[in-house]
């Protein structure tokens, strides 16, 4: 069968499972004024019930990442604007209650898109998706998930987050999706979850009937449909040595740094989110954490956490890592997909917005509380503080001023705060752009991959039929851009995103002079191993090869051609 994408690693066999979500068509009705009132209690009514379901899910939910997505589904059914839209649709245009939901939710993606605002850029299918529970709701139909009381391999054409998280996935041993993206949350569950994934495999619904039993060889990109015992053997035995072998030559002393070209250090660090997965740090070699997402903290309050609530977290962080680790904390980045239900959505943004003096200051008073916070807790270790999302020079002054003067008060509070760097993220097309200035003003930057990815190829990271791990010579320029000016300022630059968990592309960060990479735990013993099994070289005309590439084809011709001189020089 065609391969697609693999999502996860592994090897799983087991009889599939179907499951067709599929979309829901509406034609324009339009009714008589009369029937305006009944149509306008149907919605209601619709709206109500699906509120009360998708609560009653989030109670049910075990599950954090389904909570997240089905709360946000909740705050886009409250929405006082979409609501005023679908109402007035319905009493002044005539429209059915299907047909004015349809209409108004599309026209709200549409609208928020052109404005090219990041919130739908995430949120896309999750909206689409509410409208299509609610018409569903009018209809009294529901979308029926697969009654799973087997192992087996879940093949689908596509299914959300929260749809996922909801089926017994004990016994889903591996996933088939006709679409999906590399970077969609979809993705991200699945990663959580290890479970062996393929994306993006032509017409898997089709070709796939219930009960075929399928093998699932995602370390190769490769699906077998009713196969044969020796080649379920074959697979299942090759899987096996490549789990028993593969890393068994790390360890954890190995695992803290390795020497670039230039005589510098290289070190592997961790990407967290939770204090789960930084249980699991315990197990996996790294010279520490490269991204601690905060907002992730926040999301998982009923209310905004207090200062000393926010301190004890911190503290407890740094205390439970060995104390050699530098913890780099994020601060908050909210927006649609991280957003905590205490915050309404204007609340969302960033640190720099400058259009409601209202949600500016409140978003400057929670930030000023989370660095008091993470200053207080600095003093228990190495800490590094960044901000994401960077844009603009004088947003960063602005940033910086509030931080030293929240370190000023607590000098003056009797605490004295540890070493502390400070750095920002550098996502942002504006941020590459202006990296030579603002590197004169922070100690380290951090390459965000998936949002400058999304940013400079205005791609959706949800929902876009193409690869967003994939490097582009566009996204290239930029990084190389941004590795240069902070060299030249003598500013440690760090790359996170999922970019990096393309193992193979390390060649090319190190001779561009990339020195540390950020990844998920899941990720850190194959980094490590690419590290310590390969010697570097720096390529001298590197910079003119660069310019050179057009596909994102050359890039892997780069990579393959720095690689073949690595191999010829040791
Ligand atoms: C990024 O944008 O690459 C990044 C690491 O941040 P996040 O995925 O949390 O937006
Ligand atoms: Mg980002």
């Amino acid at each position: 069968m065609r391969e697609g994408f693999v999502i996860t690693e592994g090897v799983a066999c087991a009889p599939a499972v179907i499951f067709h979500n599929e979309p829901v068509t509406v034609t324009n009705t339009v009714i008589g004024p009369n029937k305006a009132p009944e149509e306008l209690k149907l919605y209601d009514s619709a709206r109500e019930k699906t509120q009360k379901i998708l609560e009653q899910e989030i109670e049910n939910t075990s599950s954090k990442t389904a909570r997240d997505f089905l709360e946000a589904a909740v705050l886009y059914l409250q929405d006082p604007y979409i609501i005023e839209q679908i109402s007035n649709t319905i009493a002044k245009k005539y429209l059915s209650a299907e047909s004015a939901i349809f209409q108004c939710y599309s026209a709200y993606i549409d609208e928020l898109v052109s404005t090219n605002d990041p919130f739908v850029m995430h949120n896309e299918f999750e909206i689409r998706n509410l409208a299509e529970t609610l018409i569903l709701e009018l209809r009294r139909q529901k979308v029926v998930l697969p009654k799973i009381d087997h192992d087996c391999i879940l093949v689908c054409n596509n299914i959300t987050p929260a749809q996922f998280l909801n089926l017994p996935t004990e016994h889903i041993k591996g996933v088939l999706l006709e679409d999906g993206n590399t970077n969609s949350h979809l993705a991200i569950v699945l990663r959580s979850t290890k479970i062996p994934a393929i994306f993006n495999v032509h017409k898997v619904c089709k070709v796939v009937t219930p009960g075929t039993v399928v093998l699932v060889d995602a370390y190769n990109n490769k699906i077998y449909l009713n196969p044969l015992d020796e080649i379920i053997w074959t697979v299942k035995k090759k899987a096996g040595e490549r789990k028993a072998d593969e890393y068994a030559h790390i360890t954890p002393m190995m695992a803290q740094y390795k020497q670039a070209p230039d005589g510098e250090c290289m070190r592997i660090l961790a990407n967290v989110g939770s204090m789960s997965e930084l249980q699991r740090l315990a197990s996996c070699p790294s010279s520490g954490i490269g991204l601690f997402r905060t907002e992730f903290l926040f999301m998982q309050c009923t209310q905004e956490p207090s200062e000393e609530e926010q301190y004890q977290v911190y503290k407890r962080i740094m205390d439970s890592l060995p104390h050699r680790y530098q913890v780099t904390f994020r601060t908050f980045d909210f927006n649609a997909d991280k957003l905590p239900l205490y915050m309404n959505t204007a609340a969302m943004l960033s640190i720099n917005s400058d259009e409601d003096e209202h949600v500016d200051n409140r978003t400057r008073s929670i930030l000023a509380k989370q660095l008091h916070a993470l200053l207080r807790a600095s003093v228990a270790g190495s800490m590094r503080i960044m901000f994401p999302m960077i844009a603009e020079y004088d947003e960063l002054c602005e940033l910086i001023e509030l931080y030293q003067s929240i370190k000023l008060k607590l000098k003056s509070e009797g605490v004295e705060p540890g070493d502390v760097k400070l750095g920002i993220m550098i996502e942002t097309p504006a941020g590459v752009v202006m990296s030579k200035e603002l590197a004169g003003l922070v100690d380290f930057f951090s390459i965000g991959t998936n949002d400058l990815t999304q940013y400079t190829e205005a791609r959706n990271r949800e929902m876009a039929n193409h690869r967003n791990d994939e490097l582009t010579p566009a996204v290239l320029r930029f990084i190389n851009f941004t590795v240069q000016n902070a060299r030249a300022a003598k500013v440690p630059v760090c790359i996170c995103g999922e970019l990096v968990h393309n193992v193979e592309y390390l060649p090319l960060f190190v001779a561009l002079g990339l020195r540390e990479f950020s990844v998920a735990p899941f990720y850190l013993n194959r980094m490590l191993d690419m590290m310590h099994s390969n010697q570097f070289i720096e390529i001298p005309d590197l910079d003119e090869r660069i310019h050179a590439l057009k596909t994102a084809k050359d890039i892997k011709n780069l990579n393959t051609y720095i690689r073949t001189l690595m191999v010829a020089e040791n």
